[in-house]
C-alpha cells in the first residue's frame, strides 16, 4: 500500500499528508507516487528536519509522473498554489544597488503591459483555481496610477482573496487610505536602514523621510499589522540590524529580515558575502532575548518573541534554509506571463491568448500546465542553478 507523507509542514497532531500530495497521489499509480517522498528527501521542504525525525521510508530516484490531476492548482511535487504575487509594474522610483543599475532598466513597453481589465480577469482565473491571497508587487506597485481600481477589482472577485502589497513606501502617505478603502488588507514596506546616509547609499535616492511618512499612513489607515521587510548586507547595514528592530518596535511595525537572493540585474550576488539568517539572529541576540514562536506552518518567516513579547521579529532564511518544499506561490508579471517560481527559467504567456479570445478555461489550462512544471526548489548553490534572465523588478518579489 502506498503511503504518502508529504505536503505542508504539519502542525503537531495534524496528518502528514497534504492536500496536494493526496491529489497527485490519487492521479498516479503505485510506485510512481513514491517519487513525491523522494523529492522531499533531497532536502526540500519539511524533510529538511531529517527523514529520521519522522521515520520516513528510504526511496531512490523514480521517474517523474506524467499525468496532471484536476482539482487544486498543484505541481508535480504535490504543492498547492494559493498565494499569487502580481507585479503590476516593472518601474521603480528607487535604484537600490542590489536590484538595478543607477540608470535604471529598459522598462516594459506600455502595449505589452496588462490593462486593468486584463489583469483583474487573470487574477479572477487564478482565484477560480484556488488562489486565496493576492500580493501586489512591482517594481514599485504604487507607481501604477490605477492601483486603487486594480485593488477594487480584485476585492470584487468571488471568493474575495486577501489583498496585500509589498512597496517601498514612497507615495504611501497619499495612497494608504484610498487603497484601504478600495480593499487592500495588509502592507509590507521594504526598508533596510533608518540611517539617512545609508539609505541614500543603498537606494541612490534621499527618500527616507517619504518612507517614514508612508509607514505612518499605512498604520493610520488600518493596514495592520504593518510589516517592514529588510535585507542585511555585509559591510553596509549588517551592524545596524538591532537598531532597525528597536526602531520598528517603538513604532509598532513588525520587522522581517530576508536573506539576500541572487536576483540583482548585475548578477553580482555571491553566497560568500551574503549575510545569513543565523548571523542576523546572532546580532539581534546581542541586544534582545529571542524566543521562537511555535506553529510556523507553511509561512517562510521563523518568528521570535522579542524580550518575551508581544512584539515579534521574523527571519526568512530563503537561501540557507529554503522552504521551497512548502511553497504555495504562483506569480503573474506585469506583461501577463505566469511564473511558477521566483527563479523559474521559463514562463507561460497568458497575454497573447487573452488578447486572442481565449476563454477562462483555456487560460486556466495554460496556468495548470506551467505550475505542473514547477521545480522542487530554487537550487541556489547547486551546479545547475541559473539566475533568471528577468531581473527582480520585472518578476515581482
Ligand atoms: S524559490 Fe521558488 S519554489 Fe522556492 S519558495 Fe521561492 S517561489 Fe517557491
Amino acid at each position: 500500500m502506498l503511503e504518502v507523507r508529504i505536503g505542508p509542514r504539519p502542525a503537531p497532531g495534524e496528518p502528514l499528508v497534504g492536500e496536494g500530495a493526496r491529489t497527485v497521489a490519487l492521479a498516479l499509480e503505485g510506485e510512481r507516487a513514491a517519487y513525491l517522498i523522494n523529492a522531499h528527501r533531497r532536502g526540500f521542504g519539511c524533510l529538511r528536519k531529517g527523514p529520521g525525525v519522522l521515520g520516513w521510508p528510504t526511496v531512490t530516484d523514480l521517474p517523474m509522473p506524467t499525468r496532471r490531476p484536476d482539482g487544486p492548482l498543484v505541481d508535480a511535487f504535490g504543492r498547492v498554489a494559493r498565494d499569487l504575487r502580481v507585479s503590476v509594474t516593472d518601474r521603480c522610483n528607487l535604484r537600490c544597488t542590489y536590484c538595478m543599475p543607477a540608470e535604471g532598466l529598459p522598462w516594459l513597453p506600455k502595449p505589452e503591459m496588462l490593462t486593468d481589465a486584463e489583469l483583474i480577469r487573470l487574477v479572477g482565473v487564478l482565484v477560480g483555481l484556488g488562489v486565496r491571497q493576492v500580493r501586489l508587487t512591482g517594481g514599485e506597485p504604487l507607481l501604477r496610477r490605477s492601483l486603487p481600481d486594480v485593488v477594487a477589482g480584485i476585492a470584487a472577485l468571488d471568493p474575495r482573496p486577501t489583498i496585500a502589497m509589498t512597496t517601498n513606501g514612497i507615495g504611501l502617505d497619499r495612497l494608504a487610505a484610498p487603497l484601504a478603502a478600495a480593499g487592500l488588507d495588509r502592507v509590507n514596506v521594504s526598508l533596510d536602514t533608518i540611517d539617512r546616509g545609508e539609505f541614500l547609499a543603498l537606494t541612490r535616492r534621499d527618500r527616507l523621510a517619504d518612507v517614514e511618512r508612508g509607514l505612518q499612513a499605512a498604520a493610520a489607515a488600518g493596514l495592520a499589522p504593518v510589516k517592514v521587510n529588510a535585507v542585511a548586507m555585509r559591510g553596509i547595514n549588517d551592524a545596524d540590524v538591532a537598531d532597525l528592530l528597536q526602531w520598528c518596535m517603538e513604532r509598532g511595525y513588525e520587522l522581517r529580515f530576508i536573506e539576500q537572493m541572487p536576483l540583482d540585474a548585475g548578477h553580482e550576488w555571491q553566497a560568500t558575502s551574503m549575510v545569513t539568517a543565523d548571523e542576523v539572529e546572532q546580532r539581534l541576540r546581542e541586544r534582545f532575548t529571542l524566543t521562537p514562536v511555535p506553529g510556523r506552518g507553511s509561512a517562510p518567516a521563523e518568528r521570535f518573541l522579542i524580550d518575551g513579547g508581544p512584539a515579534t521579529v521574523g527571519i526568512i532564511a530563503s537561501v540557507s534554509r529554503p522552504f521551497c518544499g512548502d511553497c504555495d506561490r504562483v506569480r503573474l508579471t506585469a506583461d501577463g506571463q505566469v511564473r511558477n517560481c521566483l527563479f523559474a527559467n521559463s514562463e507561460a504567456d497568458l497575454r497573447t491568448p487573452l488578447r486572442s479570445g481565449a476563454t477562462d478555461a483555456d487560460l486556466a489550462q495554460v496556468i495548470r500546465d506551467e505550475m505542473w512544471r514547477k521545480a522542487p526548489g530554487h537550487g541556489i548553490g547547486t551546479s545547475g542553478f541559473h539566475q533568471p534572465d528577468r531581473p527582480m523588478s520585472a518578476i515581482g518579489g
